[in-house]
């Protein structure tokens, strides 16, 4: 059995379409790699989130997004820069930088995306790197932020802030290049399937996570693929919905 047909034989099992949602990282600017990122959504009628960083962020972003209807924006840390200390792996929020500096630039960098991006800003707080020091999560709710979004699957137990995860990364970044067919597809599948059986929590929409501005041909046709071979098979969710689920 191919990987796609493992796929199609999972959603067979399921009563009604699994929930899935699309989470982009890195945006600053419009670019050639966005435009073929909108348009794949688009085209495909499923609502798709931007992790945008917001100190590099520019106003022809917002200018671009601005007629879009389901385009949504959530905070990709600050400034996007690593601060691990010596032999941690690369963070920004974390590492041995004092807690006020990390706090008062998320809490700039939230203005400045509301201001940007006025009601399509959700409050969603994406880590550089899927990372972020766990002493810090019990500052995020007063910050404003209702909801963290990480790679993995989310814990069962209500957390200092819930979450709406990523499960999926088409790419590998050891190598910077599509992470392949097969082992993308079985992550895919794994997920749904381990919802479906209750070993993770099966209402959290499965997630998947791509970079337009690393993306090479062979993610960008994958990404063509899956949209299609998913089209009425999943139900896509985004935007405010994502907060509640
Ligand atoms: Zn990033």
């Amino acid at each position: 059995m191919n990987p796609w047909q493992a796929l199609e034989r999972e959603l067979d099992l399921w009563p009604a379409p699994p929930t899935m949602w699309w989470r982009d990282d890195d945006a600053i600017a419009p670019t050639a790699a966005l435009e073929r990122l909108l348009t794949i959504t688009a085209d495909a009628s499923i609502a798709l989130q931007l992790a945008v960083i917001p100190a590099l962020c520019t106003t022809a972003l917002a200018q671009r997004l601005a007629d879009e209807t389901d385009v949504w924006v959530l905070q990709h840390g600050w400034d996007h820069r690593g601060y691990a200390a010596p032999g941690e792996r690369k963070r920004e929020l974390g590492g041995p930088r004092p807690r006020n500096e990390i706090l008062q630039q998320l809490k700039r960098g939230r203005a400045l995306l509301a201001q940007q991006f006025a009601d399509r800003a959700l409050d969603i707080l994406v880590p550089p790197w899927n990372r972020i020091d766990a002493d810090l999560l019990p500052a995020l709710p007063q910050l404003g932020y209702r909801r963290l979004s990480v790679l993995g699957p989310r814990p069962a137990e209500p957390t200092d802030i819930g979450r709406i995860n990523v499960h999926i990364d088409i790419i590998d970044w050891k190598s910077r290049r599509f992470a392949g067919e097969a082992s993308i597809l079985q992550r895919l599948t794994g997920h749904l399937e381990a919802r479906r059986l209750g070993t993770v929590d099966a209402s959290e929409p499965t997630g998947v996570m791509t970079h337009h501005l690393d993306q090479d041909e062979d993610c960008w046709r994958f990404l063509a693929a899956l949209t299609d071979r998913l089209s009425g098979r999943v139900r896509w969710i985004g935007g405010p919905e994502l907060l509640e689920a």
